[in-house]
């Protein structure tokens, strides 16, 4: 018997007998629990959540079974399906192709959308001079650090480190923030490998509590993967669903390893949300 067959059969397989199961007993009841609600918003990070994380921020995909299982969801009645991402949102449309009735939280919250003729975002002067200015600085950083690259966004301008040598990442980084972080009306936010720079104060935190708002939900399910999550897991509350993807430090109830259980959580919440809504 190889590694791989024994870790099946301990962790059992489901009714078609091929695919392991490895969501715990207790998340797959904590998963039940959230499907029963009234009105269910099911709100997820994308790259590392439904996506596995990959070199290239236009080459993200999400795992099909992820995509699939969403896709069910958002059409499922009093179940409202959201993507939280730090992506801006045209970035994030254009990787994630989200079904037509996804609402959409992009840039940590400071770009949203809530359906057709949803507004969009519009910096003031103070704002654009800012940016402007950011932007200077960071060229200058980029252009020195070799590996790394910057990305523009509607309210800010991200470094991206993840190609470039560790201490080349880390100096790039360091002198960045040394710059920036005391600049009033700039707000950062550092990720997996990224700086995040943005005139706009927002947060996947904000992002969270708007969409309870908006949609009337009686209690969610979010999972993230990276450290601007812990806002929007840090805003759940008793009755919510929050599942972290990886091993670092988080608030969130769950954790699971990587998006390929996301997979598995989301099929179970669209089977426990059917079952919820035919009883
Ligand atoms: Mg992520």
């Amino acid at each position: 018997m190889t590694s791989e067959a024994a870790g099946a059969g301990e962790a059992g397989t489901n009714n078609s007998g091929m695919t392991p199961l490895s969501l715990s007993p207790e998340l797959l009841e904590a998963v039940h629990r959230v499907a029963g609600t009234e009105h269910l918003l099911v709100a997820m990070d994308f790259d590392g959540t439904m996506a596995p994380l990959v070199d290239h921020a236009a080459d993200s995909r999400a795992l099909p079974r992820s995509a699939t299982a969403f896709a069910s969801l958002a059409e499922l009645p009093q179940t409202t399906t959201a993507l939280i991402s730090g992506r801006a949102l045209a970035s994030l449309r254009a990787v994630a192709l989200p079904p037509e009735n996804t609402l959409l939280i992009g840039s940590h919250g400071a770009e949203v959308w809530m359906g057709p003729g949803s507004s969009q975002l519009v910096l003031d002067d103070a704002q654009r001079v800012m940016l402007a200015s950011v932007r200077e600085v960071l060229e200058e950083i980029a252009g020195e650090a070799p590996g790394t690259l910057l990305e523009d966004k509607p309210a800010g301008v991200v470094l991206h480190t993840r190609l470039a040598a560790d201490d080349v990442a880390e100096d790039a980084v360091a002198a960045a923030r040394a710059v920036l972080q005391d600049r009033p009306g700039v707000f950062l936010k550092t990720g997996n490998r990224v700086l995040e720079t943005s005139v706009v104060h927002a947060s996947k935190g904000e992002g969270v509590a708007f969409l309870r708002q908006a949609t009337g939900a009686t209690a969610m399910v979010f999972a993230g993967d990276d450290t601007t999550d812990e806002d929007a897991l840090g805003r759940l509350v008793p009755g919510d669903l929050g599942v972290k993807v990886g091993l670092d430090f988080t608030q969130a109830q769950f954790r699971v390893e990587s998006p390929v259980h996301i997979c598995e959580l989301l099929e179970a919440l669209l089977r426990e949300r059917k079952r919820a809504l035919r009883s």
